[in-house]
């Protein structure tokens, strides 16, 4: 259920710039944990694993700011009548 409100679009600006940065945080955390691959020194993965980790922070803190966002604003509500009104138009 949280993916499908993740996942779901709003013309909501504010909804719209929580949603962008919360993808590039994902992509970007994604990109971290794939570099710990390639380190060659404990001391350099466990450096490395705690910049991803403070990044993953921030991404769950900015999942909760739009969640939070969506509850106080109702944007996901609004676009699931437009979508409803939509299915039964076409
Ligand atoms: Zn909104």
């Amino acid at each position: 259920m949280a993916t499908e409100t993740l996942l779901s679009r709003s013309d909501c600006p504010e909804h719209q710039r929580l949603r962008k940065q919360l993808n590039g945080l994902l992509f970007t955390y994604r990109d971290m944990l794939a570099a710990l691959d390639n380190v060659s020194t404990i001391d350099e993965f466990e450096e490395a694993y705690e910049r991803a980790e403070e990044v993953h922070l921030l991404f769950v803190r900015t999942r909760f700011d739009l969640l939070i966002h969506i509850q106080r604003h109702g944007c996901t509500t609004i676009e699931s009548l437009e979508r409803k009104i939509a299915a039964a138009t076409f």
